[in-house]
């Protein structure tokens, strides 16, 4: 009762907004019904061809060569999509992410046999102190939990600050991440996710899964919630 009467209080002088179009919300929804739905109208839509990550349309003839062996994607990355993952990204608000999951959790069951575990691109130290959080790890722990496979954190280490890969060409986010990264263990025979927030070229994802092969893995398989 007073919990409702604070609620009710608050949304009077401070009224939910629409983190996306900056319009009124009524009810306790994190965004509005109009934001949702082209929201939702950025799913890349099934059937996936696990090779490039879009949606496999009749007679396509995928012609993209990854280092990974599979890839699964949930939205494209664009408008309002972007926004919304840029949101989490930088102020860190839960609710975002969990209206992300909402989607992911679906897709993930693609990926329900046969893994061993789950890796997620790191940041770099300082930039997880900078940014205070690492939202792969957010998404890592959750997809887990629904798989029921486990996320391991300490596999691969960032150890070059790297520029960000936004705003880089092809070319230049190749050399850009070249050897950002050092992975620890022997992974022979294993079949692991891959997990990063966007694909945009791949040079990300291609970099680490050179060296996760290199250490004997068998089979990659990428996860990214957008694909640009
Ligand atoms: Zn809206
Ligand atoms: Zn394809």
């Amino acid at each position: 009762m007073m919990r409702k009467f604070f609620t009710d209080l608050i949304n009077f002088f401070f009224p939910p907004i629409c983190p996306l179009c900056r319009r009124l919300i009524n009810d306790n929804k994190i965004i509005c019904e109009d934001c949702f739905e082209d929201i939702a109208r950025l799913l890349v839509k099934e059937p996936l061809c696990l090779k490039c990550g879009k949606t496999k349309k009749h007679a396509h003839i995928c012609k993209k060569t990854f280092l990974f062996d599979e890839i699964v994607t949930l939205f494209y990355y664009r408008d309002k999509v972007a926004k919304l993952i840029h949101f989490y990204k930088y102020n860190r608000r839960k609710k975002f992410a969990n209206l992300l999951l909402n989607f992911l959790k679906n897709r993930v069951q693609y990926l329900k046999d046969g893994y061993d575990f789950i890796l997620s691109v790191p940041l770099h130290p300082a930039r997880k102190r900078e940014r205070g959080f690492d939202q792969n790890e957010v998404f890592c722990r959750e997809i887990s939990k629904s798989l029921d496979i486990p996320y391991v954190k300490n596999l691969i280490y960032r150890i070059r600050y790297t520029k960000p890969q936004a705003g880089l060409k092809k070319e230049k986010r190749e050399k850009n991440i070249k050897n950002a990264f050092i992975i620890y263990g022997n992974l022979r025979g294993k079949k692991i996710i891959l997990f990063d927030d966007v694909i945009t070229t791949g040079a990300t994802l291609n970099e680490l899964s050179a060296l996760l092969k290199e250490k004997g893995v068998e089979k990659i398989t990428a996860l990214t919630l957008a694909i640009a």
